[in-house]
């Protein structure tokens, strides 16, 4: 039997993109050098923050105020100079807003609606692509929850620079929580409902624009929120009749910086994301095979949009012209670690709502 193609999530997306920029990234294990604080290392921590949450491990605010710190000065001795140490700075303030704001619209209301059955659940299974080789297919579950009428979801939870109006179309088509009910089904033996989904904007509710001249700004775009808006006028003795309209707009989106959507998921899907894996493992092996006999170029480009210069990726320079100079500015990825995958990543935990939220 030859060696299983490893498939993720990510993985499927990176070849989906453009093979050849897969193979820079999976096949020749090469990488971007990151910044400490970039918006990974942001996702990433925020993610953390509420893992803890999650499993009931911090019952304080100063639990998670904790764990920020701990990142801090961990970011801190590998910043290169002071514009990096700013960033790792900025970083860790946001975050702690983010996970605040977060925590104050949503963490009451899951310890009174759901049982949380784990949290940052790693999986790993055996699938087959179309020729019947063997395939890992492997991820990680934000979280799952059950409801009080004992239907399982799986929570998700998305870092994103802006709320965007069409999310809901977005989360229905979503690959990766296809990819993740799938996974539920056959890794952990858990048929979900469908997904919960946690979207928390990277900002943070700021007190609204007070003018030179007197009075509150009414500029829509102002990253406030009703509530923050309605005591500033108060506070300031201001007209309320002055403002309704600036007061309506906040109201109709009260937190603009953190969004819940649930989406059921179909069953019919998870064959369709099934034969999506198979196609694309087939796709790794043939490539390989491919490039044994023709060469690296067998992993051909997909360059988007080219004529107007939109192809961004990281590995673009590399792309147009692969040479070792090229390739010193690249790290080395040490990507695929063997997950330590328990048999049985679910129990139920009690989640505590951090005092004062
Ligand atoms: S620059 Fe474009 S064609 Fe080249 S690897 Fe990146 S996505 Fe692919």
């Amino acid at each position: 039997m030859p060696d299983p193609i490893i498939i993720g999530h990510t993985r499927a997306k990176e070849l989906k993109r453009c093979p050849r920029r897969y193979w820079f990234g999976y096949e020749e294990g090469l990488s971007v050098p990151s910044r400490p604080a970039d918006a990974l290392a942001i996702g990433s921590l925020a993610h953390k923050c509420l893992e803890h949450v999650y499993k009931g491990l911090t019952p304080e605010w100063t639990d998670v105020e904790h764990i920020v710190h701990e990142w801090f000065n961990e970011a801190m001795k590998i910043a290169r100079d002071s514009i990096q140490e700013r960033e790792i700075f900025e970083a860790a303030e946001l975050v702690l807003g983010m996970v605040r704001t977060y925590l104050r619209r949503y963490i009451a209301h899951d310890a009174e609606e759901y049982t949380v059955l784990g949290a940052e659940i790693p999986f790993q299974f055996e699938t087959e692509d179309i020729h019947g080789n063997p395939v890992l297919f492997e991820g990680m579950l934000d979280g799952l929850f059950r409801d009080k009428n004992g239907e399982i979801w799986i929570h998700e939870i998305k870092t994103m620079s802006r709320l965007s109006g069409d999310l809901i179309t977005a989360l229905t088509l979503d690959d990766q929580i296809g990819m993740y009910v799938w996974a539920a089904r056959r890794a952990l033996g858990v048929q979900v409902a469908g997904v919960v989904y946690s979207i928390m904007r990277k900002a943070v509710p700021a007190q609204p624009e007070r003018l030179k001249r007197g009075g509150l700004s009414k500029a829509k775009a102002q990253p406030t929120t009703y509530e923050l808006y309605y005591r500033a006028i108060e506070e300031e003795g201001l007209d309320f009749g002055e403002y309704d309209e600036i007061l309506e707009h906040f109201k109709a989106d009260p937190n603009p910086f953190v969004a819940r959507h649930i989406v059921y998921r179909s069953t019919f899907e998870e064959r369709q994301i099934s034969l999506q894996v198979a196609a694309l493992a087939s796709q790794v092996r043939t490539l390989r095979a491919m490039a044994e006999t023709y060469g690296p170029e067998s992993w051909y480009r997909n360059p988007t949009q080219p004529w107007d210069g939109a192809c961004y990726c990281d590995y673009r320079s590399i792309c147009q012209n692969d040479s070792e100079e090229a390739r010193s500015l690249y790290e080395s990825r040490v990507d695929h670690i063997p997950r330590d995958i328990k048999p049985n990543q679910i129990g139920e935990f009690k989640l505590s709502v951090p005092n004062g939220y």
